[in-house]
């Protein structure tokens, strides 16, 4: 099937579950508009939906043999389950702890329990929902080789911007950049369509929440 046509069918799934919202207007962290949005949170929220997601990625992957598939965060480990219950390696399923250190820079460790599995160089498949920046897979790339394991591949649902590039190959359900605009040039501002208030980011309170679960 063409490409074009397979990402179409994939964002109507995500369209289905309510995680991709379309014709709207948002206002996004950075401040600017945009007609899309994509609520990540709400990608894993039906098992069926998970699983069929996770068949695809799997089936990308299933030349290649895998010993672990590691993931970070709650959605991603949803998924990384499915793929690792869908590849014919039966790989293992293991996740990393993600946290801020001090400067507030996103740094991921792997749970002390999940280190034997990394004995013997394993073939590892990373595994993230959605691609944003990619400073998670960064991360998770070098928690890999600073355990000697070996990168087979990166899949995820939806990469961002085609900005993100890694030195392993990299799968993508979806490879969409949509357009974002500055308030005083936004389409949607001009023609009076109302904001979306159910999803308009604010910003983040003086003490914030991430500040607040770090200093526990
Ligand atoms: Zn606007």
């Amino acid at each position: 099937m063409e490409p074009e046509i397979l990402e179409r069918i994939n964002r109507g799934i995500l369209l289905r579950t309510g995680a991709y919202l379309t014709n709207d207007h948002f206002v996004l962290p950075s401040g600017r508009h945009a007609k899309e949005y994509v609520e990540k949170a709400l990608a894993t929220t039906e098992p069926a939906f998970t699983e069929g997601l996770g068949d695809v990625i799997a089936k990308h992957f299933a030349e290649q043999p895998i010993d672990l598939v590691l993931t970070t965060g709650y959605g991603a480990s949803l998924l990384g389950h499915c793929i690792a219950r869908a590849h014919p390696s039966q790989p293992r399923f293991v996740y990393a702890i993600k946290q801020r250190d001090n400067g507030g820079t996103s740094q991921v460790s792997l749970p002390r329990e999940f280190r034997q599995y990394f004995a013997g160089t394993p073939r590892v498949l990373i595994v993230e929902d959605i691609l944003t920046t990619g400073e998670t897979v960064k991360g998770l790339i070098d928690l890999v080789k600073s355990l000697s394991g070996r990168v087979v591949g990166i899949g995820t649902l939806w990469r961002r911007s085609q900005r993100i590039k890694f030195k392993f190959p990299l799968f993508t359900l979806i490879d969409r950049e949509f357009p974002t605009y500055a308030p005083k040039d936004c389409p949607m501002c001009r023609k009076g369509i109302p904001i979306n208030r159910e999803y308009l980011s604010e910003p983040p309170p003086k003490h914030s929440r991430r500040r607040a679960v770090g200093a526990h």
